[in-house]
């Protein structure tokens, strides 16, 4: 046992060590017995090997198929979460140009207002998951 080291975490580390020696042991003979063999994509039924040139195993190269063929639902996926993630940026930024207006502007508001003005900034603070200038006042 090393000096510093608590048994638990130890025993813990050959563990995770002997389980990472495990997992490689296994890659490589799912590597051995993909490597022989003729491997399709169910989508699109694009064919590698069993000799395909590219020096990686078959499950490495189908992966690498998956993030690109047309018809593997992945692709579709990727499209939606790009176009998601375009949106949600609109949306942010469209949430901060409110919070700007809404700080300039509730000077000028009755208390009523004043009120509802700042409930509207503090919902889209969080929304935002930022902490709003008036909290970082507040801290
Ligand atoms: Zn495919």
């Amino acid at each position: 046992m090393s000096k510093g080291k608590p048994a638990f975490e130890e025993y813990r580390d050959a563990e995770i060590n002997q389980l990472r020696e495990r997992v490689k042991e296994l890659r490589n003979w799912v590597n051995d017995l993909h490597a022989g063999m003729y491997i399709n994509c169910v989508y699109c039924g694009h064919r590698y090997g069993p000799d395909t040139e590219v020096p990686a195993s078959m499950a490495d190269v189908l992966k690498k198929h998956i993030e690109q063929c047309p018809k593997h639902p992945m692709s579709a996926l990727k499209a939606e979460n790009e176009k998601l993630g375009t949106r949600l940026r609109k949306i942010e930024e469209a949430a901060r140009e409110a919070i700007k207006r809404a700080q300039h502007g509730v000077q000028f508001l009755s208390p009523q207002n004043k009120c509802l003005m700042e409930s509207v900034e503090k919902l889209l603070t969080d929304a935002l998951g930022e902490k709003g200038n008036k909290d970082a006042h507040d801290s």
